[in-house]
């Protein structure tokens, strides 16, 4: 078996995978650490969500990174504001014992101006949604005509964003000699389409089966009458004191009140969708992280690609009006090789929907009475 150290980490990230506590590489770090390390080169990784993609370009980014010049020298684009500053904190943790690194964030719902300083104080590496960074790129208030490094980071979930033409713009401002890393849980055809717009024979990695949901996954439904759908969330909440959850619901506004109907019903639970400020967003993933909130209620964009540990259960209170979204839903649970359980709610007309995510995700749904569920499952 590979180590860290076998994969050609310097000391310095060494020792942050020490206190970090990774004790090996993790299938895909293992696949392409070694080749970013060693060559300048493009390269298109696929992995499923929960699989150390942010290590597997971080540690070589910042190994390449020159800490003692204050260019930036590299750009990672992400798809959420949310997503921006959980790379940026993984990053600084990596980076810990690397002087002078300046590693800077960049997205919208916070002040331009203040994010405009720290990039004037000089930051090697930033990391950005493509919206904010567009923006201070023509605003003249980033450069970025001198990286070397541009990672392009869930790709698939920025493509689906809608994010085509920000990056088409932000990189057309980028040297055509830099590197282009492109790590994507999926490789929809406009995510091959990016790559082959923008890279130059990439090398391509594969971890795992391309568009399948995560294996440790259990997935389970339980059948109600649509209108008991919330008594439905309590029970399963109720059977599971331990419950640390991530509950999905289609609108803003169904989001936000039943987040509001389990904290009257004396549950610790938050809301997590666009409409909140990027204050309270913020204070809400803090505690969630922290464990004071056992469920987060949120919609799927507000939700996209948060990696938070051990949690237990996603909830599907509603199913995604699209059904590749489940994937990226149940994907948030069973990380890190840990088990989780995707919960769906469905009323008796939706179950045959149950039948194409089968597809997708290569697994059965395993049908399930609501605990108690006298008088609401049909
Ligand atoms: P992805 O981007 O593929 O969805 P992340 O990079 O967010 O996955 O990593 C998922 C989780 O696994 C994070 O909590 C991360 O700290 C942890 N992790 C990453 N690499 C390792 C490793 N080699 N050993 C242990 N845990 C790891
Ligand atoms: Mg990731």
């Amino acid at each position: 078996m590979t180590n860290f150290k076998d994969l050609g980490l310097n000391e310095a990230l060494l020792r942050a995978v020490a206190d970090m506590g990774f004790e090996t590489p993790s299938e895909v770090q293992e696949k392409t650490i070694p080749i970013l390390l060693s060559k300048e080169t493009d390269m298109v990784s696929l992995a499923q969500t929960g699989t150390g993609k942010t290590a597997a370009f971080g540690f070589p980014l910042i190994q390449k990174i020159n800490a003692s010049s204050r260019t930036t020298q590299g750009l990672i684009l992400s798809p959420t504001r949310e997503l921006c500053l959980q790379i940026t904190n993984e990053l600084k943790n990596y980076s810990k014992y690397v002087s002078g690194l300046n590693i800077v964030a960049i997205y919208g719902g916070a002040s331009i101006n203040d994010q405009a300083r720290d990039i004037k104080r000089g930051a090697q590496i930033i990391v950005a949604t493509p919206g904010r960074m567009k923006d201070m790129i023509s605003r003249g208030m980033i450069d970025i005509s001198k990286i070397e490094y541009c990672i392009l980071d869930e790709a698939d979930e920025m493509l689906n964003m809608g994010f085509y033409e920000d990056i088409t713009d932000i990189l057309s401002h980028s040297p055509k000699d830099k590197s282009t890393w492109l790590f994507s849980a999926t490789m929809p055809k406009e995510v091959s389409n990016i790559a082959k717009k923008f890279m130059n024979t990439p090398v391509e990695i594969t971890v795992g089966t391309k568009n399948t949901g995560t294996k440790n996954v259990t997935h389970e439904y339980y059948t109600v009458n649509a209108r008991d759908r919330y008594q439905a969330l309590r029970r399963l909440s109720d059977a599971n004191p331990d419950i640390f959850s991530v509950v999905f619901c289609r609108t803003k506004r169904d989001t936000q009140k039943v987040a509001e109907n389990l904290i009257e019903d004396g549950y610790n639970a938050a809301a997590l969708h666009g409409d909140l400020s990027q204050n309270q967003r913020d204070l809400v993933m803090k505690s969630f992280r922290n464990r004071q909130i056992q469920m987060l209620v949120a919609t799927d964009v507000a939700a996209r690609g948060i990696d938070v540990d051990d949690i237990t259960h996603v909830i599907n209170y509603q199913l995604p009006d699209e059904i590749e979204i489940y994937t990226h839903r149940s994907g948030r649970t069973g990380r890190a090789g840990k088990n989780g359980v995707s919960m769906t709610i469905v009323s008796k007309s939706e179950v045959r929907k149950l039948r194409s995510i089968e597809k997708i995700i290569q697994q059965k749904f395993i049908s399930k009475e609501i605990p108690n569920g006298m008088g609401i499952c049909e």
